[in-house]
């Protein structure tokens, strides 16, 4: 029989680092939680994540007895800012797609298990964070996040991965708490900008940026777009400017040149003209919640972007992107960010674009032309206050 210590090391041979374990049973307060918040939650349903069937760890493998828990991390090196900047750091190294690198990893470890006797299944609607904290791996920030005990200098940028398996271990001693420093003025909560933080730990993921710039239907509604800002795809802010991050984030790492020598693929002025064959070879084997049927929403999300980069170099793209797309949503988002950047000239475009359109993108045109109105005002106001 293969030793617990054994197990510990092969994972840390295949480039985990950090290895626990804790019992498969069920995770009650967790399936309370998830129905306690239906309304935050049914949005997983719908979109075919069983989330309160994984709670329960024998659904996933009959005769189930332990979970181990692998911590990858996912921000050993550094990335480009220019990727930083619109997409959350998780997606930017992201093999479940491509599977040639942490799948290759987890893999190894699952026929290293196979090879002791030991079945195995490593389930996608598993609590993994909470399964981490239950083997005593790390503990919660008052920002839903997991926090790893010993890697990434005890900092956020990781990824639990639960490996259910059917032999019984010795399980850790569970942390699952809050562990903030008391002096910490809540710095996740207050800068949260969509209010998704709830601030007793718990999170409205609907609310949250990540959910956001890939879930919905409708044109991003206009209350939320500035305080969206530059991503794109995810969020980081609230992992940014969390202290418990700080170690990690004051280090010069070392660059990641894989996902370096894709940035140029994910510049603004590409993903806003990109087409179906573009999206599909360079993106989406990268970024993958959204299909090629929703290339509207990543069009919509640059042109967001481009709105509050508040910089006069976009215009020219968003003139001819609105020009090359059909779909009210972008066409709208195209408006507005003319709007927000745009001076006389652009008015006298987005005038010239009424003629041709109706419904909410005339709205959204007309608002755009208001918005150039209004600074114009605000500018001679100013001049002529000095
Ligand atoms: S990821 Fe962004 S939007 Fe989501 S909770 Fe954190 S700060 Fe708020
Ligand atoms: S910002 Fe402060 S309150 Fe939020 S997770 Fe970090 S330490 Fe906790």
């Amino acid at each position: 029989m293969i030793t617990q210590a054994q197990i510990i090391e092969q994972g840390q041979k295949f480039g985990f680092e950090d290895v626990g374990f804790t019992s498969a049973a069920p995770f009650h307060d967790h399936k309370k939680l998830l129905l306690e918040m239906t309304d935050e939650y049914g949005w997983a349903d719908e979109v075919g994540l069983d989330l309160k069937n994984g709670a329960d760890p024998a659904s996933i493998l009959p005769g189930a007895k332990t979970i181990i828990v692998l911590i990858e991390p996912y921000f050993n090196k550094s990335y480009p800012s220019s990727m930083e900047a619109h997409f959350g750091r998780c997606y930017l190294d992201d093999d479940r797609v491509t599977k040639d690198g942490l799948a290759k990893r987890i893999k190894a470890f699952r026929q290293f298990l196979r090879d002791a006797g030991i079945d195995s299944r490593v389930p996608f609607n598993l609590p993994h964070r909470v399964g981490a904290a239950r083997a005593g791996l790390g503990t919660f920030g008052k920002n839903c996040l997991f926090y790893s005990n010993k890697v990434v200098r005890c900092g956020s940028w990781t990824l639990p991965i639960a490996v259910v398996i059917d032999k019984e271990f010795t399980p850790g001693i569970a942390s699952v708490k809050t562990d903030c420093p008391s002096w910490c003025k809540n710095a996740c909560i207050t800068s949260c900008p969509t209010g998704a933080l709830k601030g007793n730990s718990k999170i409205d993921p609907r609310k949250c940026i990540s959910y956001l710039t890939y879930f919905g239907d409708e044109i991003t509604p206009l209350e939320i777009r500035e305080p969206m800002g530059m991503y794109i795809y995810g969020c980081d802010r609230c992992q940014d400017v969390c202290p418990r991050n700080q170690p990690w984030l004051a280090q010069q790492l070392e660059p990641n040149e894989r996902v370096a020598a894709k940035a140029n693929n994910f510049e603004l002025p590409r993903l806003l003209h990109m087409d179906k064959a573009y999206f599909e070879s360079k993106i989406w084997p990268h970024m993958f919640y959204m299909g090629s049927d929703t290339i509207w929403k990543w069009k919509m999300n640059v042109a967001r972007v481009m709105g509050n980069c508040r910089d006069k170099k976009y215009l020219p793209d968003l003139e001819k992107a609105f020009n090359e797309n059909r779909d009210d949503r972008i066409k709208g988002m195209i408006a507005w960010a003319m709007g927000q950047i745009g001076n006389q000239d652009t008015g006298q475009i987005l005038k010239s674009y009424s003629a041709n359109n109706s419904g909410k993108v005339l709205k959204e045109i007309s608002m755009a032309i208001q918005t150039i109105e209004n600074k114009n005002k605000n500018k001679k106001n100013h001049n002529g206050a000095l």
